[in-house]
């Protein structure tokens, strides 16, 4: 199964190279690649084609490699969430949540991960593979094809870190961005890293506007080592500084995710300090209370603990705010249905 040629790793012309080696008429490439970039990954569902030819393509090739195993959808604000299983069996997840300037789909780009941030729920799993960028358009075209709607912004922030799968991931924006695919600006792109300083400064030079969003998760060294093995690596210093460089670079704000962890990072010190590297940069803030893995052992900072970072925040000019939690009924936030289903079949 995994042998079958993906297509949708294929660009255009590649893919009119591959219909004229099966004898077909190249016009049979353009067909195809307007219902794969419609959402259609079932080759025989594509009513324009010969059935010889759907025939031929179901049987020979894959088209993301990926299907739609779960989806849960939350009462209380619609987002979905989809639980996909890969053609080797693995899984992974993607969310889609509904705003009123459209959809915005939250993708996956590895499957597990190797960074071991202490508070995430993909951590304990460990890292088993990168994602393909045929699996990550795939995830895009299959909530596509469930909602029959355009989404309109993507944000790599499931599983995975997206700079420890550099080339697919550029790739896969890039190829997001063509008109006669999805046709989605770099502007309402977003990448999220756990601060891969080498890698940022490589994206900083791509020329393209995307954002980029930042898990910072601590005011100094210290505590982000506590949480974060990438700190030891790569200190705050040459962080922010590759931060600072892509601003300058792109003109783009940075965001900087900070996750309220009750008494690890949450003190009015931790926003004063915060506050202070921060200044005079262009950035963002977004402040998330954190949700609660088993067994990792944190807790949720309170409201009034949340309020009182954020007013710090304010008053020394950070432009700041408090993610919205969205789905919080179906534990839309990324890795936890994926680890519940695995712990579930008894595979880890
Ligand atoms: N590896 C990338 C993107 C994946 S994680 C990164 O580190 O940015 C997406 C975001 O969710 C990151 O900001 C991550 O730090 C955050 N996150 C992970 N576990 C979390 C938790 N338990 N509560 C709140 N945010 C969490």
């Amino acid at each position: 199964m995994m042998n079958k040629k993906d297509l949708l790793e294929l660009e255009a012309g590649e893919l009119r190279e591959e219909l004229i080696s099966l004898g077909e008429k190249p016009f049979r490439a353009g067909q195809i690649w307007k219902w794969l970039y419609a959402g259609e990954l079932d080759f025989r569902q594509m009513g324009n084609l010969p059935l010889s030819l759907r025939n031929t393509l179901s049987e020979r090739y894959s088209a993301g490699g990926i299907r739609i195993r779960e989806k849960l959808t939350s009462k209380v604000d619609g987002t979905r969430k989809y639980l996909f299983e890969l053609d080797d069996g693995n899984i992974i997840e993607g969310v889609l949540m509904q705003y009123h300037y459209g959809y915005s789909a939250c993708l996956s780009t590895q499957v597990g991960c190797r960074m071991g941030c202490s508070f995430c729920a993909s951590s304990p799993l460990g890292f088993i593979r990168n994602l393909t960028k045929g699996e990550m358009l795939g995830q895009i075209l299959c909530m596509t094809h469930d909602i029959k709607d355009r989404i309109s912004h993507v944000v790599l922030m499931g599983i995975g870190e997206p700079f420890d799968n550099y080339e697919n991931v550029v790739g896969f924006l890039r190829r997001i961005n063509r008109e006669d695919t999805l046709n989605i600006s770099f502007r309402k792109m977003t990448v999220s890293t756990c601060g891969i300083v080498p890698k940022i400064l490589r994206f900083a030079r791509e020329g393209f506007p995307v954002n980029l969003s930042v898990s910072l998760h601590a005011p100094n060294d210290d505590i982000r080592a506590q949480t974060m093995p990438i700190a030891r690596k790569w200190p705050m210093e040459e962080l922010l500084a590759a931060c600072n460089e892509y601003a300058r670079l792109t003109s783009r704000r940075v965001t900087y995710e900070y996750a309220l962890i009750k008494d690890v990072n949450d003190s009015a010190r931790h926003a004063e300090e915060l506050a202070e590297r921060l200044r005079n940069t262009l950035c963002h803030v977004n402040l998330i209370p954190v949700n609660k893995v088993e067994g990792a052992g944190y807790d949720k900072s309170s409201r009034e603990r949340t309020e009182a970072f954020k007013a710090i925040l304010e008053r020394k000019g950070i432009a700041v705010t408090v993610r919205r939690e969205l789905g919080s009924d179906i534990m839309a936030a990324c890795g936890q249905l994926r680890r519940d289903t695995m712990l579930g079949s008894g595979k880890v």
